[in-house]
């Protein structure tokens, strides 16, 4: 509600005081009549009061006054000793009022504070709240980075091999061409081996580039099994260096998931290399990477990894930021927390259990 001017609210209570003053003195002392107008007073009296506190009772001692004085000046119609009595009230009521009204003015003030409080509060959640997500954001990011620097040697590797293959497959051509030692179609299966092996090592620059970009989070229709497809191929050297045979069992009839392709493949690969990691001092190794879809489960779409490592002992740890069993240098126990973070920002969710080995099992929602 709007408030009143200062000088409008005195202008109203000095108009009501001179109503009553001149009414009062008319219906009593001129017409000596009975009429109890005087509680007229009372009107501006509580507004003064409700407006100005308990300052207002200076106010009730005009009214008060004016009968004593018009009793002194020998005009007076009532006994003197009613005049007072009428006074006190004036003072009381006024003064009743301005404590009331002074009270309520705290509170206000105490519920106007309490809201500003509130809403600073509330300023600085939101303001942690978007620290915490650019930390995490960073977070990934420096963890995308260190897990290019365990893939370099990998991917030195892993780029080798297409390139060894096309200089052998480009050199039988340039034979075949030179010596005329092959037919047509000879000539052409080889080129169409050298296209493919070039695209293959042109996917790993694409994967390497997209994994050191920054990338804010981009959700869009994407297929599990092809990034799942994608993340062991990409793997594949790795895996099979380190003697890790990998078990692909996908269901096909997965539905597309609302998802960031670079965030989920990052989740992927760090259990993945994970699962490498913890088998390497073990007889059997292997890796086995399952979709399925459960339509009645609130997240229908499941990606198990399961290994035949020594899985773990302290499941409830897994996923902290930090924790490591690797040995100094190895690890930097980000990795499960980031997936964590990432399949949370999916409205998804990531569990560990032991069976034989360590099991992953990721749950995500299907898109809408
Ligand atoms: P880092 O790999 O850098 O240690 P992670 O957050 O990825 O960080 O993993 C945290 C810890 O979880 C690992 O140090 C390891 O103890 C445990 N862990 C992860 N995956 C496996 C697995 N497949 N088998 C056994 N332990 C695992």
């Amino acid at each position: 509600m709007k408030k009143l001017p200062v000088v409008s609210r005195i202008t109203i209570i000095t108009i009501g005081m001179l109503v009553h003053i001149f009414l009062a003195s008319m219906v009593n002392t001129v017409w000596q009549d009975r009429h109890v107008l005087n509680h007229f007073a009372y009107v501006p009296l509580v507004l003064a009061a409700v407006w100005f506190g308990k300052k207002a009772v200076w106010l009730a001692l005009v009214p008060g006054m004016v009968p004593l004085v018009l009793a002194a000046l020998g005009v007076g119609h009532e006994p003197l000793w009613n005049d007072a009595i009428r006074g006190t009230f004036y003072v009381a009521v006024t003064f009743i009022a301005g404590v009331i009204s002074d009270r309520s003015r705290g509170l206000r003030s105490m519920a106007r504070q309490t809201k500003q409080h509130l809403m600073v509060a509330e300023a600085k959640h939101q303001e942690l709240s978007d620290m915490a997500k650019e930390q995490a954001a960073m977070l990934a990011h420096s963890s995308r980075l260190a897990e290019m620097g365990e893939m370099a040697a990998a991917m030195a590797h892993e780029l080798n091999q297409p390139l060894t293959g096309i200089r052998n497959y480009a050199g039988n051509a340039l034979y075949m061409l030179e010596e005329n030692a092959g037919s047509i179609d000879e000539i052409k299966e080889n080129l169409e081996l050298v296209n493919q092996q070039v695209d293959r090592a042109a996917k790993i620059i694409a994967q390497m580039r997209s994994l050191a970009r920054r990338a804010e989070i981009d959700l869009e229709p994407v297929q599990i099994n092809s990034i799942i497809r994608e993340t062991l191929e990409f793997l594949d050297s790795q895996m099979r260096l380190a003697g890790v045979e990998v078990v692909k069992n996908l269901d096909e009839s997965l539905p597309l998931v609302q998802g960031d392709r670079i965030r989920l493949w990052q989740v992927f690969m760090n259990v993945a290399v994970n699962a490498r990691q913890a088998m390497e001092n073990c007889e059997n190794r292997q890796l086995t990477v399952t979709t399925r879809y459960e339509p009645d489960h609130e997240l229908p779409v499941v990606i198990i990894f399961k290994d035949t490592g020594p899985g773990f002992d302290s499941g409830e740890k897994l996923f902290e930021p930090f924790f490591t069993t690797k040995a100094p240098g190895k690890g930097t126990g980000l990795g499960l927390s980031i997936s964590h973070a990432i399949l949370h920002e999916h409205q998804g969710r990531i569990e560990a259990s032991n069976d034989g080995g360590a099991v992953f099992t990721i749950r995500l929602p299907h898109q809408e």
